[in-house]
């Protein structure tokens, strides 16, 4: 047997999260089966682990959404053993068993190869997280509003998980990038990723006018609310903004101003369910332009034994970037 970390039910609509055993013999009816070398903690797992967030949807559930391992059985042809293998999302830790766990079994479709520019623990370095950064890059790529020369791309969360990456890998590309940061004390790393100017997450965080001075040619936002509104009402004429996270609330008190005067898109990004080939191109574009040693400093590396702190950590904004889980 091995060890698993899994949510399960405490009674009065609790659940609880804990290290298990399992067996091989246990696990989903599935044609892949994966050895796991490594995993990491985005803020969904926190929400998870925590029971904060109603995340696994049925129980027992193995917790953990993201993945890097190698293929050990494969009864699909799409797959042979020794395949390196990513996954990222796919309803892991909601409704299919996740990744906190040595072996696991999945669907043939849910994995990538894991690209080649990475190593295992490089790929969960970047993991959901890092991988949502990209999705909402490419998507400001997509639209077209994002220049070089400016006016600046804001990235919101910025010394999180999906805002250290953003901001790394806009910088990468050439733009401009502004960090909105609640910890003045990641300045450095921010700037280190390549931030070059900075606005403290209170100036966000208050209710503002529907309009307001336009500063952004296109803005990651990662924390919704009355963040994302005052980022939509600053956002320049034509300009996106990505929403892809809730970590400041999950309501949107804005108005149609900036939508209806400024022609500003509010572009919804999705981690989940991106079909394969938004995911190839997300990947692609982090093994092209994420610079290796600035994703060296984005991360620490951590024992599955340390995953309830971790998730303790997440949810109160104290990780730094990302933090890998080694498995086993
Ligand atoms: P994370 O590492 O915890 O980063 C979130 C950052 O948001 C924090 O580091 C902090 O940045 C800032 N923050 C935290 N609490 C805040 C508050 N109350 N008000 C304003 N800012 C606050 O989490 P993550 O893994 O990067 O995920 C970020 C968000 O994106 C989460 O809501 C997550 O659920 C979501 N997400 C969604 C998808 C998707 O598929 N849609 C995929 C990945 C992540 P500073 O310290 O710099 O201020």
């Amino acid at each position: 047997s091995f060890t698993a970390m899994m949510i399960t039910d405490a009674g009065e609509h609790r659940t609880e999260a804990a290290f298990r055993p399992l067996t091989r013999e246990e696990l989903p009816d599935l044609p892949v089966l994966v050895e796991i070398s490594h995993s990491t903690v985005n803020y969904k797992d926190g929400l998870a682990l925590t029971g904060k967030g109603r995340i696994a949807r049925r129980l027992p559930m193995v917790a953990g959404i993201d993945l890097a391992g190698t293929v050990v059985e494969s009864a699909s042809d799409a797959w042979a053993p020794g395949d390196e293998v990513i996954l990222n999302g796919w309803g892991l830790s909601e409704t299919e068993w996740g990744s906190y766990t040595k072996y696991q079994r999945v669907k043939p479709d849910w994995l990538l190869r894991r690209p080649e520019a990475f190593s295992a623990e490089q790929a969960m370095a970047i993991g959901t997280a890092g991988y949502t950064a990209a999705l909402c890059v490419d998507a400001l790529l997509g639209w077209g509003a994002i220049a070089a020369e400016g006016p600046d791309v804001l990235v919101t969360g910025a010394a999180g998980g999906v805002g250290s990456v953003a901001v790394a890998l806009l910088a990468a590309l050439g733009y401009p990038v502004a960090a909105s940061t609640g910890r003045e004390e990641t300045q450095d790393y921010l700037s280190r990723l390549g931030a070059r100017s900075f606005v403290a997450r209170a100036d966000l965080s208050e209710p503002g006018k529907p309009l307001q001075e336009e500063r952004w040619s296109g803005a990651v936002d990662v924390v919704g609310s009355h963040t994302l509104a005052n980022v939509l009402a600053q956002t320049c004429y034509g300009g996106a903004v990505t929403a892809c996270g809730l970590a400041g609330g999950a309501d949107l008190p804005a108005t149609v101003m900036p939508h209806i005067l400024r022609g500003v898109a509010l572009l919804g990004v999705d981690s989940v369910m991106a079909p394969q080939d938004k995911r190839a191109a997300a990947w692609d574009l982090l093994a092209r332009h994420l610079d290796k040693g600035l994703l060296s400093e984005m991360y620490t590396v951590h024992p599955m034994s340390d995953l309830p702190d971790l998730a303790r950590d997440i949810l109160a904004g104290r990780i730094r970037g990302r933090v890998v889980v080694e498995i086993g």
